[in-house]
């Protein structure tokens, strides 16, 4: 059988995640990565193409996943990009899914193509975990919680204040927070209840440490809800403990059955590596799309809309024996 021919959209973390990925779905394969940068400048072992020649390899590609940020890559690619191909994203600004589903939608609908939209692991397998878990308990209650885990955003926002030369930031969940739902107790946990923030920053020669650590605590948003640590480490060690980007963390819903029963379910994640992670998603996501697509599906779709065994190679009669 014929293999999943598979585009690459944007060389990022994402991007290089998908291309190491693909070498462990026997099913796939990357055909070219097209990047908005000159082509000769990106680094990776499968051909580079200027994104302005993606429509010459309409014929050659089944699905394109798009590896571009959420911030504005996606919102402005995604939708221009799905007239033309079947596509899976890692669409990641919760407030505004409905708007970009519905313009995904519209234009994979002119398209006659198939987008799977917010394919990752939150959102992605976080939320079918907690879909799954309020669909068969509907008394209780859902909690998320995230890390340890390495924020872009805020290791992004240390960097910008003043006097910092490398710095980055890790969301951790509170102990107390988490046993406190486990235990069934149903509370109500404010931010700075639910998680911690910790900073470890390397500072520029003659920075005054104490203003940084007041300027990062003080940072609206960011780090003021919450208890923030900042630690000083130097320039080696930032080297050595500091360049891997994990993440991770739990969906716990706890509730209770008509005669009181406690029951709880827990979904844990805990990842190396979330970039490789969630490209691997994204790469199993792929499969849906070309199997929707030949059911002559069109238009968007979320992972809530998408069967468990349209993500495996394996067909609905070995999933049975193997995995009920
Ligand atoms: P990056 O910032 O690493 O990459 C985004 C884009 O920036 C790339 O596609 C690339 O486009 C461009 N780029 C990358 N490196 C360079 C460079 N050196 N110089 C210039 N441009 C560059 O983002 P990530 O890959 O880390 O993340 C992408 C998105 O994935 C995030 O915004 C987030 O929304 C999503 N995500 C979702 C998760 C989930 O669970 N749902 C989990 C993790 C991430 P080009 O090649 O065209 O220049």
């Amino acid at each position: 059988t014929q293999k999943i021919r598979i585009g690459l959209v944007g060389y990022g973390n994402i991007g290089k995640g998908v291309e190491l990925a693909i070498k462990q779905f026997k099913d796939m394969e990357g055909v070219a990565v097209f990047t908005r940068r000159n082509p000769a400048d990106v680094d990776s072992n499968l051909p580079t193409v200027s994104i302005d020649d993606i429509l010459d390899y309409k014929d050659a590609i089944d699905v394109l996943l798009l590896c571009g940020g959420s911030a504005t890559d996606l919102p402005e690619q995604g939708p221009e990009l799905a007239k033309h191909f079947s596509t899976i994203d890692s669409y990641d600004n919760h407030g505004k899914i409905p708007d970009y589903f519905a313009s995904m939608d519209s234009s994979a609908k002119i398209g006659q193509n198939v987008s799977i939209i917010s394919v990752g692991w939150d959102p992605g397998l976080f939320s079918i975990n907690r879909a799954l878990f309020e669909a068969v308990l509907p008394v209780g209650q859902t909690y998320t919680f995230w890390g340890k885990g390495l924020s872009q955003g805020h290791s992004d926002a240390i960097r910008r204040v003043t006097g910092v030369k490398k710095g980055v930031q890790y969301t951790v969940p509170l102990d107390k927070a988490l046993e406190e739902v486990r235990t069934g107790l149903n509370p109500e946990l404010s931010t700075r209840e639910k998680h911690m923030r910790i900073c470890y920053v390397v500072s520029e020669e003659g920075a005054n440490q104490t203003e940084i650590e007041q300027t990062i605590k003080s940072m609206p948003n960011y780090f003021e809800p919450y208890e923030t640590v900042v630690h000083f480490i130097d320039e080696e060690q930032f080297e050595t403990d500091h360049q891997q980007m994990p993440h991770g963390g739990f969906v716990i819903r706890t509730g209770e059955s008509e005669t009181g029963s406690k029951q709880k379910a827990e979904f844990q994640l805990e990842l190396e590596s979330n970039p490789e992670f969630t490209s691997s998603i994204l790469v199993a996501y792929a499969r849906a799309a070309v199997k929707f697509k030949q059911e002559g599906k069109t238009g968007a779709f979320s992972v809530l809309d998408v069967p468990m065994a349209y993500l495996s190679d394996k067909s609905p009669e070995q999933l049975r024996k193997e995995l009920l």
